[in-house]
């Protein structure tokens, strides 16, 4: 599909998704902002905020698993982890702790 098919249906008031191709009602594409001439589907709209939300929590988790290792690096070179009573309660949380 041409660039100004998928910008308009020639005067039918619909117009073609840029992601999926499929043809709907105008008002049911959303416009990028500084690309206007681009419009996605209601579906693509939330297949691709899915993808963002996916790729931050990969960014959160791997900033998560870094602040572990530095806390766990913290712990072990204080020797916290060989305390009579903190001892055995940190090295339950590094067992149980998910990254
Ligand atoms: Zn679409």
């Amino acid at each position: 599909m041409s660039a100004e098919a998928k910008t308009a249906v020639a005067g039918s008031g619909e117009g073609g998704c840029w992601c999926c191709g499929r043809i709907t009602a105008e008002e049911a594409l959303v416009r990028l902002e500084n690309h206007p001439e681009v419009g996605l589907c209601a579906s693509c709209v939330r297949f691709l905020g899915r993808r963002a939300r996916d790729y931050q929590a990969s960014v959160m988790r791997s900033r998560l698993r870094s602040a572990a290792e530095w806390v766990r690096g913290e712990v072990m070179s204080r020797g916290w982890h060989e305390r009579p009573v903190i001892g055995p309660v940190l090295l339950w949380i590094n067992r149980h702790v998910p990254w």
